[in-house]
């Protein structure tokens, strides 16, 4: 059966604006999680009269009511006597409950007022969910065909209750749960992607397909909502196959986190080595590599050599390069690629060198113009990029382009 839910938080703080209402998000999430819709969230004060009506249009809508708040002792705390009046529920007295509010009381030292037995009144018949961080338990239970779950306010206790309690329950009420893939592009902005993809896009109901920028990349998350992993791959092995078929050249892994990772067990497996010599990206490619555990099996090491004096100095790139093309030239990014892996002995180099901004150069390169360059053992590769116009994507960008090279070779050249 297919579940329907409603975030209902309750508190005049939030209606106010004195508060920001993270539980619900915390609880959306964790219903998005778990593959369960949830087509509206509510904000009632503490008032049992609006949150008594607040209850009665959330039922007639959703399938599974969650509210969050107004389960503490004091007399604007009403959310469990108005939500059990709503579903006809007694409130009972729970001894054991009530046992472990005078213990944790003790435990803290404190005065216990009598007021604070009111936390151990619970529905009739309610499955009690323990407060791991509070006194306020929350609980659930079922009637007229609506679940109701009653999570605390305070953000720490809502989260460990979620996790440990509510979660857990929810999830027994559906054999089906989300399983996904995520398809990395990088090569197409994602308004290009999108359009390729919009009608394949909109026609899909399960698995679905949204696309989520990164800088420089496109993340295309594939979720299918199935009853078991087979069950979930069958239904996502089409979509994947008409995306290849969509965008196939830009793809560039399943399921990993970046392209340096991309190419990590590539050059492992092979027993391949890398290093850089890099310029406008100042070590990021060598910070991206050694990001990666284990990364000490393929990259050797790298240069940043960001003045002139260092790319000849260092790298051996001639001087009457430097001085005819520039320091941002292709003749100067094959130079300190080649340069590089010869003196670091490996088979890989990457080198960059670029304009990062904010100004273009003394030569008139525009902010953004980057030369990348790939030495291996069998020649010298170079593509002229465009990374964009503010610094710290420049950098990024540049730095994908590096590791997009590397990639592709390594898999042209099998
Ligand atoms: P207590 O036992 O502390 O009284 P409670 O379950 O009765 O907890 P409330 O009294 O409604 O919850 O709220 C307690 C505190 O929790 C609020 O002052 C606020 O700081 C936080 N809180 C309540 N609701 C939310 C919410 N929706 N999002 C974020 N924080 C919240
Ligand atoms: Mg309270």
């Amino acid at each position: 059966m297919k579940h329907t839910a409603e975030i209902l938080s309750v508190g005049t703080e939030i209606l106010l604006g004195n508060i920001v209402n993270t539980d619900a998000a915390d609880i959306a999430a964790a219903l998005s999680e778990l593959g369960i819709d949830t087509y509206y969230h509510t904000v009632v004060g503490d008032n049992p009269a609006r949150l008594r009506a607040a209850v009665e249009i959330a039922r007639s809508r959703a399938d599974i009511l969650i509210t969050s708040g107004g389960l503490g002792p004091t007399t604007d705390d009403l959310t469990k006597q108005t939500l059990a009046a709503a579903f006809g529920k007694k409130l009972v007295f729970h001894p054991e409950e009530a046992e472990k509010i005078r213990a944790r009381f003790r435990d803290m030292g404190r005065e216990m007022t009598e007021n604070n037995l009111r936390q151990a009144e619970l529905p009739e018949g309610c499955t009690v969910f323990e407060n791991s961080c509070g006194t306020a338990p929350g609980c659930a239970f079922e009637a007229e065909g609506v679940r109701v779950l009653m999570l605390p306010g305070p953000p720490v206790e809502l989260r460990a209750m979620l996790r440990l309690s509510a979660v857990p329950y929810l999830r027994a009420l559906s054999e089906e749960r989300l399983y996904s893939h995520n398809i990395m592009i990088f090569g197409m902005g994602e308004s290009a992607v999108e359009a390729r993809l919009r009608e394949l896009m909109d026609s899909l109901e399960n698995p679905t397909l949204a696309p989520y920028a990164k800088t420089g990349e496109v993340r295309l998350r594939v979720t299918a909502k199935a009853g078991s992993t087979a069950e979930a791959e069958a239904l996502m092995a089409p979509v994947l196959e008409k995306v290849r078929a969509a965008v196939g050249d830009v793809i560039y892994g399943l399921d990993v986190e970046s392209l340096e990772a991309a190419c990590f067990p590539l050059l492992k497996a092979r027993g391949l080595t890398l290093c850089s010599a890099e310029s406008c990206t100042g070590g990021l490619i060598a910070k991206r590599m050694t990001d990666i555990p284990g990364a000490s099996a393929v990259f050797k090491g790298g240069v940043v050599s960001y003045w002139s004096e260092v790319k000849a100095g260092v790298l051996g790139v001639p001087q009457a390069l430097l001085d005819e093309y520039g320091a941002v030239s292709e003749p100067v990014a094959r130079a300190m690629a080649e340069g590089a892996r010869k003196l670091l002995g490996t088979d890989f180099a990457l080198s960059t060198t670029g304009v990062a901004g904010p100004d273009r150069d003394e030569r008139g390169n525009e902010v953004g113009t980057v030369y990348v360059a790939l030495a291996t053992p069998t020649g010298t590769l170079c593509r002229r990029t465009s990374c964009g116009k503010e610094r710290e994507r420049v950098r990024t960008v540049a730095a994908h382009h590096a590791f997009d090279m590397l990639l592709r070779w390594l898999r042209d050249n099998e």
